[in-house]
């Protein structure tokens, strides 16, 4: 298959560059400048084709699109290039990638270090599944270093976190964590969901695998829901026969769509970004709001590694109105901003954590993680900020006092 090979021409190109044409399938027959959407399920067997499958590098021919399809592969290729890494495999959601890649990490009876903060899919992923599997997980606060070296057993295999927790959008320490996971000789499994590979290649820090859901920002119009794990192809190439096993692969449709979305991502990162610190700075100095939450801003407890780390700070902002009552109603009071749970789409989304991803926790333990009554949770899109801003203006004045 002959993909755009940028690496060979252009190896300092700019992640724009590459977020455009690595991967693009060139279409011999016709010259298209857009990889062609291979609606396939299965391929035409040669002599070729069944040496591959006879002799164990059946990933590397299309054989049956479970198997791998030229529009996974143009995706693959781009996602690989922008994570600046060697192989990626696409999945149909973000959840088929994480349980996928983390299944495929994992020793008979093995123990792993997650985050007490994740989010609530692979929480119950973890909590549920694991334990029934035979594997042990232990829960730190991702801020503290000392903690999740203490987790450390003899029988851990894997350390897993995200970039930015939700929704208070704590800075998780990724090369310290890389620094851990090499000492100890750990996997380092990173969702970078929040962050994208615009801010941020969490495999320079030491991870070895980066998960996304594309579902969110890679894609970026929400009309798609998928998912994508990328790394060394060492690591890649032990997730696949996990990815036959359990079946989530990505459609060809769905991969076109992806791919479309990916080609603007620096684009719209930079629009989600100007909007989102806009937006927080309004919020951080209204009279109604406390605890504005963006780690563009200053006033962030983890502005500093935030900005050591991330080369842009993304688009999620996260605040307070005093109750769940009068988040309830600003909610009601906003006309632009859409209710919805999901993120990093085009539109801008507002949900709250109390009745969505925090619905399962009691007032109480809220409290504990730092989420405050009345938190609202913002997924800033690529409107123009001045109107986010009247939106929320308007909202908030007619909040009761
Ligand atoms: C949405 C999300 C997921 C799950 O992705 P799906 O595409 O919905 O399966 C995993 N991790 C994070 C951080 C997410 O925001």
């Amino acid at each position: 298959m002959r993909v755009n090979d940028l690496k060979l021409h252009y190896p300092k190109a700019g992640v724009s560059t590459i977020a455009v044409h690595a991967g693009t399938y060139d279409d011999p027959m016709t010259g298209a400048v857009g990889t062609p959407i291979y609606q396939s399920s299965t391929f035409i067997l040669g002599e070729d084709q069944y040496q591959a499958v006879e002799q164990g590098y059946a990933r590397d021919r299309f054989i049956y699109t479970r198997y791998g399809n030229p529009s996974q592969w143009a995706l693959q290729e781009k996602m690989a290039a922008l994570e600046k890494t060697e192989s990626a495999i696409v999945f149909s959601s973000g959840m088929a990638a994480i349980s996928t890649t983390v299944l495929s990490m994992l020793d008979k009876g093995a123990h792993l270090i997650a985050s007490n903060e994740l989010y609530g899919g692979t929480y119950n992923f973890f909590h549920h599944e694991l334990p029934s599997l035979g594997f042990s997980v232990s829960y730190v606060n991702p801020r503290d270093m000392a903690a999740i070296a203490a987790a450390i057993r003899p029988e851990t295999m894997l350390l897993y976190f995200e970039t930015l927790t939700n929704p208070l959008l704590k800075v998780v320490d990724i090369p310290a964590l890389g620094k851990l996971a090499r000492e100890h000789q750990l996997r380092l499994v990173i969702d970078a969901t929040f962050t994208t590979p615009i801010a941020m290649n969490a495999i320079e820090y030491g991870a070895h695998v980066v998960v996304h859901s594309a579902t969110k920002y890679l894609n970026g119009h929400s009309d798609l829901v998928a998912g994508v794990a990328v790394g060394a192809r060492k690591y890649i190439d032990a997730i696949w026969p996990r990815l036959l096993a359990y079946g989530g692969c990505l459609d060809p449709h769905a991969c076109f769509l992806f791919e479309r979305g990916l080609k603007t991502l620096a684009l719209r990162m930079k629009a989600h970004e100007d909007g989102a610190f806009q937006v927080a700075q309004f919020l951080e100095n209204h009279p109604r709001t406390r605890q504005v939450f963006y780690p563009g801003l200053s006033s962030h407890p983890d502005h500093d590694l935030a900005s050591h780390l991330f080369k842009n700070m993304g688009g999620m902002v996260s605040f307070a109105v005093g109750s769940d009552q009068a988040a309830l109603q600003l909610l009601q009071n906003l006309r632009l901003m859409r209710q919805a749970t999901s993120l990093g789409g085009v539109e801008s989304l507002v949900s709250l954590p109390f009745n969505t991803s925090h619905a399962a926790y009691t007032a109480d333990q809220r409290a504990q993680l730092g989420i405050a009554p009345g938190c609202v949770r913002l997924s800033i899109g690529i409107e123009d900020p001045q109107d986010l801003i009247a939106d929320l203006a308007q909202a908030l004045d007619r909040l009761p006092i």
